[in-house]
């Protein structure tokens, strides 16, 4: 089932997100509702705060990267509980968009390589190192169970270049070939 993305604006975004209990009901089908509607707006990754669920859980699917085998190859995963332990190596720029700031784009400073600790859906407990495309994404989607959006990090000038488009976001004026919901309409 697709279901709408909230928007910049959203109180969904900033809110706090509980800890997933291994009996949340229906978590499955969540999770798959997660993964068609990352799919249906053509995005590469989905935190559950993004569909209005304040909990610690994010998907990432990269097969339209068509990454090679040891930069992620076909990357498709569920992070449940996810905590970035360790960030390494020198910050660099990489192009950023976000399902729930649609139309915005932006280079946004961050590490290459992290080690994170996750239970998949199946509740294993995963300990990993990712770099590149997978390291970026993931920071992405993190950065959302922590309650934090891309354009935060933007500079001043980036900010108040973008101030009108933003507020437009947060009252409902939206330009996204997906459903989205956002805080006044
Ligand atoms: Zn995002």
């Amino acid at each position: 089932m697709i279901l709408p993305i909230v928007v910049y604006g959203h109180p969904a975004l900033k809110a706090k997100n509980k800890e997933v209990e291994s009996n949340y009901p229906e978590l499955q089908k969540l999770i798959d509702d997660m993964f068609d509607t990352m799919r249906n707006a053509d995005g590469v990754g989905l935190a559950a705060p993004q569909i209005n669920k304040n909990i610690r859980l994010f998907v990432v699917d990269l097969s339209s990267y068509e990454l090679p085998e040891d930069k992620g190859g076909q990357f498709k995963q569920v992070f449940i509980n996810p905590v970035i332990v360790e960030r390494e190596g020198e910050p660099e720029y990489f192009n950023e968009g976000c399902l729930s700031v649609p139309d915005i784009h932006e280079d946004v400073l961050r590490p290459p390589r992290i080690r994170i600790k996750y239970f998949d859906r199946d509740w294993n407990l995963h300990d990993e190192w990712f770099d590149g495309i997978p390291a970026r994404v993931c920071q992405h989607e993190y950065d959302h169970v922590e309650g934090i959006v891309f354009v935060e990090y933007l500079s001043n000038l980036k900010k108040m270049v973008l101030h009108r488009k933003l507020t437009d976001m947060t009252k409902g004026v939206v330009n996204a070939h997906y459903k989205t919901i956002s805080t006044k309409r």
